[in-house]
């Protein structure tokens, strides 16, 4: 259905049920889920949050700089894309984890040429250090690298199974959207990722597919064209 997607993955649910940190299970799923969909032929670009060790806007409420804090968050996104490089290499996939800060050696410094050569060349690329500055979060990392790589959709792997009309965890009469548009989130105030993660995608025309990522094998179900989550869309 897809040729190259931007995969977003929330730092967050790599905790599986720990408090912080990483699951070594959820990670070996993801893992195994991502290898499923590369043997399909399809590119994969993947980004990662940083939430599961630190956020920069929560460090700010406890009196760390804001700016330092964000630097802390993507340098937890750095380590999330290294243990998913790590788990996926296990299974004998090729990753290429490409940073928004140059780290060398610990990943290549980013660019979309080399991003889209790696993927044509068969590897799964990962973007960490999200955009690279403060004040961002990973989502918008995730718009601007799936905007650049000329993906054809941005999936959004969470832990509900798509949008719904009030948080399905709080309210029990929420109903779910199969598909909706950009403006329709804006009109209803719907949390589906932050404004500046969203206006870029609809400026720019990447439709966001939201999915339940948690349940083993619902990636290769999007990728056979099973309507298993929401399509946001112009
Ligand atoms: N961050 C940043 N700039 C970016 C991306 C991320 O400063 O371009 C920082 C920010 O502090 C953020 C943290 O990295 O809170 C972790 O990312 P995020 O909160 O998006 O992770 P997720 O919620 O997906 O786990």
């Amino acid at each position: 259905m897809y040729k190259r997607i931007l995969l977003k993955l929330s730092g967050e649910s790599l905790m599986g049920s720990q408090s912080h940190g990483i699951d070594p299970q959820r990670l070996q799923e993801y893992a195994q889920q991502i290898k499923a969909v590369h043997e399909m032929g399809v590119q994969i670009g993947i980004v990662i949050g940083g939430g599961n060790f630190f956020r920069g806007l929560s460090g700010a409420q406890k009196g760390f700089d804001r700016v330092k804090g964000d630097q802390m968050g993507m340098c937890a996104t750095v380590m999330n894309s290294l243990a998913l490089s790590s788990a996926l290499e296990a299974i004998g996939v090729k990753t290429k984890v490409l940073t928004a800060i140059r780290m060398e050696p610990i990943g290549e410094f980013y660019s979309k040429w080399k991003a889209i050569e790696s993927m044509e060349a068969g590897h799964v690329c990962i973007f960490s250090a999200g955009t690279g500055s403060p004040y961002f979060t990973t989502d918008t990392g995730s718009s601007l690298r799936g905007i650049e790589i000329e993906a054809d959709v941005m999936l959004k792997g969470t832990r509900v199974d798509g949008i719904y009309t009030a948080d399905p965890e709080k309210d029990s009469t929420a109903t779910k959207f199969t598909d909706i548009t950009y403006d329709e989130i804006y009109t209803r105030g719907l949390k589906v990722m932050d404004l500046t993660a969203t206006t870029m995608c609809k400026e720019n025309n990447l439709p966001i597919y939201v999915f339940n990522m948690d349940v083993v094998g619902n990636l290769e179900r999007v990728m056979r064209g099973e309507n298993i989550g929401t399509l946001v869309h112009n």
